[in-house]
């Protein structure tokens, strides 16, 4: 926070230069065949209290301001990083403010912009013990389902010396308190957040979730190769835990996967309660992923193709 003194006792040539925050630097863009889709700009909008969403179109980023620093969740694509810096700012915000950001789990479309986003701010990004692993080797761990597509096409730029933070585990900024929730299934190091933000001494728990997506390379097999099961179990038990959180308000890692986009167009219609307000939502996103996991189990043993297009 600048001081008042600096502005009336040194002038505006000072104050302009303590304004100044590091500039984001982007790493070359991904370009992927959903990329441009994915990041259209989105104009950011509250979630609820101080919880931004801050993401594109297709890829979500959420901020949330703990009243002692800000708090990233996700830098989307390496080309999204100059989107989400610019919705920060819009917010009133300098991107020296974010102290932390933690990330959902380790696949170019949602860490990708996070190396630049942590040079601009200086934050110490967050991640589970596996996601750290991947971040610092800028690509898919070998058990990671989508492993097989290859490096050139699960490369994103490297994030060294990530914090882990185990599973069930409490960062606590401020007024903040969000909590990791390992959800391994999509990836080995998948993560879900979860913390309350209060609005008139009204608080909600507001959940952004990791993809329970069963989307994988021709080769990997969620039930595993060798009879013990592969990670069949601990995807079902991910599934589980996402369906049981308290859960008011969902941001997947992706907003498709429970209609923001519809759910803001119907709040900008005047829509109330609240449409983002949806108590039911973790539940049915886990069920629709639940339904899928088994649909994608049962081709395997019939041994059908297994590849599902630009799904993750
Ligand atoms: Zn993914």
């Amino acid at each position: 926070m600048r001081s008042p003194y600096l502005l009336f006792g040194l002038g505006a040539a000072f104050s302009f230069v303590t304004a100044s925050a590091a500039p984001l630097t982007p790493d070359a863009a991904k370009n992927c065949s959903a990329c441009a889709e994915w990041n259209q700009p989105q104009a950011p909008f509250v979630l609820y209290g101080k919880s931004w969403y801050v993401g594109t179109q297709g890829l979500s980023a959420v901020l949330i301001d703990s009243g002692a620093g800000l708090v990233l969740l996700d830098g989307a694509l390496a080309e999204s990083a100059p989107l989400i810096a610019a919705n920060i700012q819009k917010l009133g915000y300098q991107l020296d403010q974010i102290k932390y950001i933690a990330v959902s789990h380790a696949h170019y479309d949602h860490v990708g912009g996070v190396a630049a986003l942590a040079r601009a701010s200086g934050a110490t990004v967050i991640a589970s013990a596996r996601n750290a692993q991947a971040l610092a080797a800028g690509t898919t761990a070998k058990d990671d389902p989508q492993a097989g597509f290859g490096d050139k096409e699960n490369s994103f730029p490297k994030v060294k010396n990530a914090k882990i933070i185990a599973d069930g585990e409490t960062l606590r900024l401020g007024r903040l308190a969000l909590t990791a929730h390992y959800t391994p299934g999509h990836t080995p190091g998948a993560t879900s957040w979860s913390w309350q933000d209060c609005v008139d001494g009204e608080c909600l728990n507001l959940v952004y979730a990791d993809s329970l997506n069963a989307v994988s390379d021709d080769n990997y097999r969620f039930g595993g190769t060798d009879g013990a099961g592969g990670i069949a179990a601990a995807f079902r038990a991910s599934i589980a835990r996402v369906a049981a959180l308290p859960c008011d308000l969902v941001v997947p890692v992706h907003p498709g996967f429970a209609q923001l986009e519809e759910k803001l167009a119907q709040r900008a219609q005047g829509v109330k309660p609240d449409p983002l307000i949806d108590r039911g939502a973790c539940e049915r996103y886990a069920a629709a992923a639940g339904e899928k996991l088994e649909a994608r189990l049962l081709r395997e043993r019939s041994g059908a193709e297994q590849r599902s297009s630009s799904e993750h």
